[in-house]
């Protein structure tokens, strides 16, 4: 069955990976952007997840162009690191306005449609590192947990409506993100990492393809850790 889907910030990395592997399905993708070109092969829809009316007119030009949103992937997202001691005010709110605040708009916006039609999968990106805790992310790390309250919220608000609710939450993997670790911390992280190397954008994009799928039909309110083994727990 072809759905439409739509993935935020999909232009690279995991929601790239992820848009790629939905189509492969024979979903119709739609992939959310914000700077830089959309992926060629895909509806292109510029969504800024800061910006309300963004996101509003994002999904408006998804449900024309290709029905409205069944699967939402809420992928966007940054890091702003720094240790808290020297973390302003900004650098704080920013990653909430994306991380957190972007996700609870976009979730929002899709929501409707799934209550309507009674069905419906919502998969979140989080982070093992966040469960674990993360020097110098405080702000990432608080984002990203906060996505489980929303999710398990959620999962109460729209189970009975046929619609899920679930994260992912990948380990160290191989994207523009991750580039900007220090060898230092990327050697720290891979020694807590059971299969000592980071993944890959396609192992996470495997996951997000089965919470997203009919199979994963009982599953709500999960955490699905994607981090060779790091999440062990979490
Ligand atoms: P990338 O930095 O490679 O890509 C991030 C994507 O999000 C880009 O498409 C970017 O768009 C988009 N984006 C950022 N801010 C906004 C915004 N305000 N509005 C719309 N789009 C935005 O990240 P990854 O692919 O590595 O990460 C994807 C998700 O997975 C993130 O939520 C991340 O936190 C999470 N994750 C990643 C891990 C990793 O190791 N890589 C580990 C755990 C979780 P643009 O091109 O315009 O910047």
């Amino acid at each position: 069955m072809s759905r439409s889907v739509f993935v935020t910030g999909g232009n690279r990395g995991i929601g790239l990976a992820v848009a790629e592997a939905l189509a492969g399905d024979g979903d119709r993708v739609a992939v959310g952007y914000r700077s830089g070109e959309p992926p060629k092969g895909f509806l292109g829809v510029q969504c800024e997840v800061t910006d309300p009316n963004s996101v509003s007119a994002a999904f408006e030009l998804v449900a024309k162009e290709q029905g409205p949103v069944e699967v939402l992937v809420a992928n966007a997202g940054i890091t702003r690191d720094t240790l808290m001691l020297r973390m302003d005010d900004p650098t704080f709110d920013e990653v909430v306005e994306t991380n957190l605040k972007g996700v609870f708009r976009t979730v929002r916006t899709a929501a409707g449609g799934m209550l309507a039609a009674r069905r419906g999968r919502i998969v979140l990106l989080s982070s093992a590192l966040g469960f674990l805790g993360s020097p110098g992310q405080t702000n990432y790390a608080a984002t990203k947990t906060a996505l489980l309250g929303l999710a398990r919220s959620l999962a109460w608000e729209l189970g009975p409506r046929g619609v899920t609710v679930n994260l992912v939450a990948p380990g160290i993997i191989d994207t523009d993100m991750t580039k900007k670790l220090t060898d230092r911390r990327m050697d720290g992280v891979m020694k807590m990492t059971p299969l000592g190397r980071p993944g890959t954008p396609q192992e996470v994009a495997a996951a997000v393809r089965f919470l997203a799928s009919e199979e994963a039909s009982y599953i709500t309110g999960a955490v699905l850790p994607v981090g060779g083994g790091i999440g062990m727990g979490i």
